[in-house]
C-alpha cells in the first residue's frame, strides 16, 4: 500500500482546490461534505516540534487545524486529543474548566510519545460558540450547572458534531486512533463516523477550586470518566 505523505495530499488538495467546481465559495457550497487540507507549516512549540494543518470545509465556516507530530505511516493506532476550543481557557487562563491544562498537556504527551496529533476543534463552549458560553457563566454564576445553562439558553446540552473532525482523520489517513479523553460520547460518535476508537486514555488532571464544580458536572450529568480526587499527573 502506498501512504501519501501530508505533503502529497496538500498537493492533491491545492490541485484540487485550483480546480473547485464551486469556486471556493465553500460557504455557498451546497455538495457533501467537502474537508481540504490548505496549508501544512512547521510549528515549533514550549512542547517541542510539530507541523500544524489548516483545512477548510463547505460545512461549518469554521477553522479546523491539527497539530501533528511524526510521521502517519499506515494510521493505525494514532494517538490522538481531539479538543473542543474554549478560547478562555485556552488563552487566557481561565479555571472555570480544565481545557487548559488537558490542551498543553495533551501536547507534551504527543511530544513524549513521538508520533500523535491534536485535532483542535472550532467547538466553542461545545458547539453553542463562545458569546453564548459566556451567556451559559452568567446563568452558572446564578446556579446553574453547566448541562443546565445550555438547556435553558435554547441549546442542547452538547451541540457538538464530529463529522468535520472524522474528515480530516480520514483526509490524512487515520484510520485508528488511541484516543485521549475522559468523554464516552466522544469515543462513541467518532465510531459512528468512521473512525476506530481502538483505545481511550484517561486524561484528567487534577481537580483544583474553580473548577471541581464544573468536573463533577463533566462526571455525573455528562457521564465523563473522572476520579476527581487524584492529585497526580499521568
Ligand atoms: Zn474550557
Amino acid at each position: 500500500m502506498i501512504i501519501p505523505t501530508v505533503e502529497e495530499i496538500i498537493r492533491q488538495d491545492v490541485d484540487f482546490l485550483r480546480h473547485c467546481p464551486g469556486e471556493l465559495d465553500c460557504a455557498a457550497c451546497q455538495e457533501k461534505l467537502c474537508v481540504m487540507v490548505a496549508s501544512v507549516a512547521d510549528f515549533p512549540t514550549q512542547y517541542g516540534q510539530f507541523s500544524i494543518v489548516g483545512f477548510v470545509n463547505n460545512k461549518d465556516g469554521k477553522d479546523h487545524i491539527m497539530v501533528v507530530k511524526g510521521d502517519i505511516g499506515d494510521g493505525e493506532n494514532f494517538f490522538l486529543r481531539i479538543h473542543s476550543a474554549c478560547l478562555t481557557g485556552d488563552a487566557l487562563g481561565s479555571l472555570r474548566c480544565d481545557c487548559g491544562p488537558q490542551l498543553h498537556h495533551a501536547l507534551e504527551r504527543i511530544e513524549a510519545e513521538g508520533r500523535g496529533a491534536v485535532l483542535y476543534h472550532q467547538a466553542e463552549g461545545r458547539g453553542i460558540g463562545l458569546v453564548n458560553k459566556l451567556r451559559a457563566y452568567a446563568l452558572q454564576d446564578s446556579g446553574y450547572d453547566t448541562y443546565d445553562a445550555n438547556v435553558a439558553l435554547g441549546f442542547r446540552a452538547d451541540e457538538r458534531d464530529y463529522a468535520i473532525p472524522a474528515a480530516m482523520l480520514k483526509k490524512l489517513g487515520i484510520r485508528s486512533v488511541r484516543l485521549m479523553t475522559n468523554n464516552p460520547d466522544k469515543v462513541a460518535a467518532l465510531q459512528q463516523e468512521g473512525v476506530v476508537v481502538k483505545e481511550r486514555i484517561q486524561h484528567e488532571l487534577p481537580a483544583q477550586e474553580h473548577d471541581r464544580a464544573y468536573l463533577e458536572t463533566k462526571k455525573e450529568r455528562f457521564g465523563h470518566f473522572l476520579e476527581l480526587d487524584h492529585t497526580e499527573y499521568e
